[in-house]
């Protein structure tokens, strides 16, 4: 898909967020069987965003990424992809970090210049990024916003236990 103006923006935002399934806001944490390992923050002060990332594990041995935290709707849409794409090969998470970080580098990228096409390695890779990406070229004063996930995730492969 292609977005064309402001209104679509918040259209795939919305349509990428009321889906949620790693957003522990909507679960509420009590509920879930998983508990939390490690968890990293990521914080943008221009727009007031707090994320965390949480590393968890629930009693049968399953990890998975989840998200918490005071964020924007640009903010929860980047997290959403984020934890979709690495629950969807967790063993493979920590190898991961070169790709995080480059998604990370890719939305300043954007801010910068709007029209560039973003690099196609990462767009085939992970699923719906490429809305994201199109959000951040309509708002590049939100690339922050966009990135912070990312961020935090590059933390959380440093910070996460080891078996
Ligand atoms: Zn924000």
């Amino acid at each position: 898909m292609s977005v064309q103006n402001t209104r679509e923006v918040y259209a795939s935002l919305k349509k990428i967020i009321s889906g949620s399934k790693f957003s522990l806001a909507k679960q509420g944490e009590c509920t879930s069987s998983f508990q939390t390992q490690a968890k990293a923050e990521a914080q943008n002060r221009s727009c007031g965003d707090t994320l965390f990332l949480h590393w968890q594990v629930n009693s049968e041995n399953q990890c998975r990424v989840a998200y918490s935290g005071d964020h924007c709707a640009l903010c929860s849409a980047s997290a959403e992809v984020l934890c979709e794409w690495v629950n969807s090969s967790i063993e493979q998470f920590d190898q991961s970090l070169s790709v995080v970080e480059s998604v990370a580098k890719s939305f300043h990228t954007i801010r910068l210049s709007p029209d560039s096409t973003p690099d196609e390695r990462i767009n085939t890779q992970i699923p719906r990024l490429e809305v994201i990406q199109q959000c951040v070229a309509h708002m590049p004063s939100r690339a922050e916003c966009a990135a912070l996930p990312w961020k935090a995730a590059s933390q959380l492969i440093g910070e996460r236990p080891h078996d």
